[in-house]
């Protein structure tokens, strides 16, 4: 497919349909593995050169369960080129086809150090995968997929079960690549404003050396079930009383292959009328049930060959598991009953419209999104044209819906009339994480004890051989194939975002005069320094509860519909951030919206209404929602450890810090665990300091409004955002006006964190600025290669953590390691301990030091749609950075030389002195290894789940 547009963000990808037979992880190896160096690029990593040194607005490879896909995109043409030569390269001429080195490093080995040492299973996608298996959300979803397709490929895990990946071998991992890494199975996508014919040059450099070949790749369908079926598993939870909790989902599969244009819009706005919103039916039934904490499944999935559709709760007691089933059942019956109100179907279609006007596609270059819509239909023989031309059928369905109930129907067929349903359980386990980690110690000694003493010494001699190799940079001279732009090819300014600040009444008003479409986009911040501070962790409950309760004026289902009809839909939350050089912090409640011009009167209206007059009486409801934060939370620490650690650390450095922990890290997660229990015991009392929050922060004494749309546009909305703001108290009441101390920091501390996980997330920090480091803009070029040389090969290639990079916030000055999915921990931290020998004796120069800095600009000058300019603008006004100081900070970064490694290097000691702490979020017997191994670190246990 070739597309041509005016578009600059130049989009390509290839795409193999790679349907896998077993669980072994072939494709998500594979995928890992070809970027590992080819026949052009015959280096270690030339996907990692790409990252460091590229102007890339995106650069990844995904495996799905039936393909796997690499995309590129560039907004500079010679680098978009470059981009694609690699990766073509990469996927037609890997060298891990003959270098079985890659396939133990990215796949799994046997490691054993010595031959008195522990062996172990290592590898990327090995712990990648104990991560996933670690995570009871990942798990359901799989154990889900598998159950509906238990006789085609979606019936296995492509991405790889850690118990089956070591049944793998070198000989399969090569025939895989054989069969379907071939043109003939291969589906080639451009778009953007670069040349049409040079694209066919370029490719046919790549395609001339192959003949067509016949690939079996289909997707077998799955046939339909004859009657329901039910499946019941268990997932690693911990010992907590609060864990003891199950899944349930059901899932239908819909169709026996991809729907038309019409069917899937017309099932898209079905999905949208049922889950899309927190009015919609059967969200809300579920929801205020009370059964469960937090729906799982989320309705339609239209990616794969056959469209399923899943809906369930998790956190739901054993004992409740049929009465979930039986609310779900009621619940779509009485809707394929009655059918959806008007009010309903004008905000699933107001919602919908606006998103395909707005196209804001996020951090997804839009041809990358255009070429997985397309894919939806082309990777299954269809027509790749027809889910991009969807207006004519949109018309088509706009008008049936008009004439009559087209959603009655469809319900009944799809969900009602449909015998091919299975409902999944998923029970806790606490003995599962102990019982699968000794099947795999079991597993490894048999194999230990079948070796000979030479076996043993091979062993060790091929661990060491490839640590040695992983340890063993490229030389320059090697990763110079990877062609690079030239520090000329980058602008000496930076592209400036339209801005003008200007006031009305008390309250400073910004505005980007940006093309948006029609489109507004509106935050209106209020000043958090109001809220009294042992009110700050209600803070994030408060703002979900002014949008979930309705109003004096109208109930929650009215005022939600309402919101979807008439305008793009608004969100309140709350957003803090250090300032350099400053113990001020930037602290505001942001009330963030969009909507088109001549919404704005209707919006700011709706956001008037919520402030002043939202319920905030709702018990049941508030349950709920603290029920479903918590579950969110405790998700987040099992999956997003490193996350979490960061926060803890910052909590140790700053006011900033302490806050931002209160609303979001481990300290609300324990806010969230005693608040539960208060409403029980205390809704009053809640209730109460609801309202307290609310009169406090909701005030026009120290708003920032920040507007962005055409210049037309903005005069337009000029007068409805005028009255918001005239609408809001001058000031509010109950109102803290004292700063906020120092002493809220939390004291420095090295701490575990144990939740129930077979790989944790390590961190460690210190300040920089309050070791005597001054800001130079070499510092992101440091950082950024950092987390593509000594980090990526210690913790990454050598360690087999999935992740490991440093944070450098300019504004806290706080410098923080962390890694993801990291089988090990003190040894961790000892590479992050190494960072500084490695800075200081650091050679770099000529193409390495161009390549870091290009790396570097590409970040700083990262392509944004409209609404992230936005933002970003927004922020550089709340923080205080002027332009005069990031063109000072852009020179720096292009003029950055060998000495300025060094120097950063020395600043880094204070990363390893004493008083860096590290925090990191473990499994219980990790955590006691450490504390017996490092009892001079004083580790302060807190176990959580
Ligand atoms: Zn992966």
């Amino acid at each position: 497919m070739s597309l041509s547009n005016d578009d600059e963000n130049k989009c390509f990808g290839v795409t193999f349909r790679t349907p896998p037979e077993n669980s072994t992880g072939i494709p998500h190896i594979l995928e890992h593995s070809v970027l590992c160096g080819s026949r052009k690029y015959p280096i270690k990593e030339p996907f990692v050169e790409l990252i460091k040194g590229s102007l890339n607005t995106f650069l990844n490879a995904m495996t799905y369960p039936d393909r796997t896909c690499y995309p590129v995109a560039s907004c500079n043409l010679q680098d978009f080129k470059n981009l694609v030569d690699v990766y073509l390269d990469a996927v037609f001429h890997p060298n891990c086809m003959t270098n079985e080195k890659t396939f133990l490093q990215e796949g799994w080995h046997y490691e054993l150090d010595d031959k008195d040492a522990e062996m172990t299973f290592k590898g990327v996608v090995f712990n990648e995968m104990k991560g996933v298996y670690s995570s009871p959300d990942s798990v359901l979803a799989t154990a889900c997929q598998q159950a509906l397709f238990p006789d085609n490929t979606y019936g296995v895990d492509s991405g790889g079960d850690p118990r089956v990946i070591p049944d793998l071998s070198f000989q399969e991992f090569q025939e895989f690549h054989g069969k379907f890494y071939h043109p003939s199975n291969a589906r080639m996508w451009f778009y953007g404003d670069d040349d049409v014919s040079d694209r066919l040059k370029l490719l046919n450099d790549f395609l001339d050396e192959f003949d067509k070949k016949d690939v079996d790749s289909s997707i077998a369908t799955q046939p339909f079930f004859t009657e329901p079926r039910r499946v019941v598993k268990s997932y690693i939870a911990g010992e907590g009383e609060e864990q003891q909790k199950s899944f349930v989902q059901v899932n239908w599969l819909l169709n026996d292959g991809p729907f038309d244009v019409e069917t899937g819009l017309a099932v898209g706005f079905l999905d949208n009328l049922l889950l899309g919103s927190p009015a919609a039916p059967l969200r809300m039934a579920l929801e205020e049930s009370g059964l469960g904490e937090a729906i799982v499944g989320w309705g339609l999935e239209d990616e794969l060959r056959q469209p399923t559709f899943a809906i369930g709760l998790k956190g739901v007691a054993k004992e409740d598991v049929p009465k979930v089933e039986a609310l779900i059942e009621a619940t779509i019956a009485k809707i394929a009953e009655e059918g959806f109100t008007r009010e309903a179907i004008d905000s699933s279609v107001n919602t919908i419209e606006f998103s395909m006007r707005e196209n804001n596609t996020g951090r997804f270059p839009r041809g990358l999104s255009l070429m997985l819509r397309s894919l939806s239909a082309w990777l299954y023989e269809k027509d790749p044209f027809q889910p991009l031309r969807f207006e004519g059928p949109l018309a088509d369905l706009k008008a049936k819906m008009a004439a009559g109930d087209v959603f009655k129907p469809l319900l009944k067929k799809l969900l009602i009339d449909n015998a091919h349903k299975v409902t999944v359980e998923l029970n806790p386990d606490a003995t599962l994480a102990s019982k699968q980690e000794a099947d795999e110690k079991t597993r490894i000694a048999e194999y230990r004890a079948g070796l000979s003493p030479e076996d043993i010494e091979r062993v060790v001699a091929e661990t060491e051989e490839l640590k040695t190799l992983q340890e063993t940079p490229d030389s320059p001279e090697a990763t110079a194939c990877v062609p690079t732009l030239e520090i000329g090819d980058i602008p000496k300014t930076s592209k400036a975002i339209p801005s003008e600040t200007s006031s009305i009444g008390e309250t400073t008003v910004l505005t980007h005069d940006l093309f948006t479409n029609d489109i507004l986009y509106a935050e209106h911040l209020m000043d958090l320094h109001a809220v009294p501070m042992d009110l700050m962790p209600l803070v994030p409950l408060w703002c979900r509860a002014m949008q979930r309760m309705g109003t004096n004026k109208r109930d929650f289902v009215e005022f939600d519909q309402t919101m979807g009809a008439q305008t793009g839909g608004f969100s309140l939350s709350p957003f803090t951030s250090s300032m350099r050089g400053s113990d001020d912090v930037a602290a505001y409640l942001m009330l963030r919206g969009k909507c088109t011009s001549a919404q704005s009167g209707m919006m700011h209206d709706l956001m008037t209404e919520m402030l002043l007059d939202a319920k905030l009486t709702d018990r049941d409801v508030f349950k709920q929602l603290v029920n479903e934060s918590r579950t969110g939370m405790e998700s987040r620490v099992q999956a997003g450890g490193h996350s979490v650690a960061a926060g803890r650390l910052d909590a140790q450095d700053s006011v900033a810090g302490y806050v931002s922990e209160q609303l979001g890290g481990l300290a609300q997660l324990e806010y969230l665990r005693a608040l539960a229990k208060r409403v029980d015991s205390d809704w009053d009392s809640v209730v109460a300091d609801l309202e307290k929050i609310r009169a406090a922060v909701v005030q026009r004494a120290g708003s920032v409004t920040n507007l962005t749309a055409d210049a037309n546009t903005l005069d337009r909305v000029n007068a409805s955002v005028t009255g918001f703001l005239d609408a809001l108290p001058a000031t509010g009441v109950g109102s803290a006006t004292e700063p906020w101390s120092p002493s809220l920091v939390l004291s420095p501390v090295n701490e575990l964190i144990t939740v129930p996980t077979q790989v944790g997330y390590v961190g460690k920090a210190a300040n920089l600025y309050k070791a005597g480091y001054d800001l130079h803009g070499s510092a992101y070029v440091v950082n950024k290669l950092l987390g593509t040389t000594w980090l990526w090969d210690r913790v990454r290639v050598v360690g087999g953590a999935y992740g490991g990079f440093s944070d450098f916030d300019s504004h806290s000055g706080m410098f923080t390691y962390l890694s993801y999915r990291d089988p090990n921990l003190m040894k961790t931290v000892e590479n992050y301990d190494g960072t500084v020998d490695y800075l200081k004796s650091l050679e770099i120069g000529g193409d390495e030091l161009t390549k870091a800095i290009i790396g570097t600009m590409g970040d700083i000058d990262a392509y944004q749609l409209p609404d992230a300019k936005r933002y970003t603008s927004l922020m550089r006004h709340l923080l205080k950075v002027s332009d005069e100081e990031r063109q000072e900070r852009r020179e720096q970064i292009l003029s950055t030389s060998q000495k300025d490694f060094r120097a950063f290097g020395e600043a880094l000691e204070a990363t390893r002195a004493p008083g860096a702490k590290v925090c990191a979020v473990v499994s219980p017997e990790a955590a006691e290894k450490a504390v017996k191994e490092r009892p001079d670190l004083d580790f302060k246990v807190t176990s959580v789940m």
